[in-house]
């Protein structure tokens, strides 16, 4: 036994491993010791509620992509101009189309 194995043994005084057993992996997050991907996700992303508006993005037949975009639209993330020039001072911040007001949410949608 290496030192570093007797430090861990002295640390963990209840564990007592059978040698007339396999070892085995278990995938801690779940309960039942058992790895799949939606466990995966589950345990790395922050559980949040369903907002009222999920049904009007995510319907069964939806294009991805589309869903995908109304969602960042919905949430104000759309990389328009004057979110652009937050990063990037340099930036021009006028609309696209227009070439008169400011490029905002607010602007292209409303
Ligand atoms: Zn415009």
């Amino acid at each position: 036994m290496s030192i570093d194995l007797f430090e861990i043994r002295s640390r963990m005084p209840s564990y007592n491993p059978n040698s007339n057993v396999n070892d085995r992996a278990r995938w801690l997050p779940f309960s039942n010791g058992t790895y799949s991907a939606s466990s995966a996700l589950a345990s790395l992303r922050t559980p949040h509620p369903f907002v009222p508006w999920f049904k009007l993005v995510w319907f069964p037949q939806n294009i991805p992509r589309m869903s995908f975009i109304l969602w960042v639209a919905i949430r104000g993330r759309l990389p328009t101009r004057n979110r652009i020039h937050k990063y990037d001072p340099m930036a021009v911040t006028t609309c696209v189309l227009c070439n008169t007001y400011p490029e905002s949410h607010a602007h292209l949608f409303f």
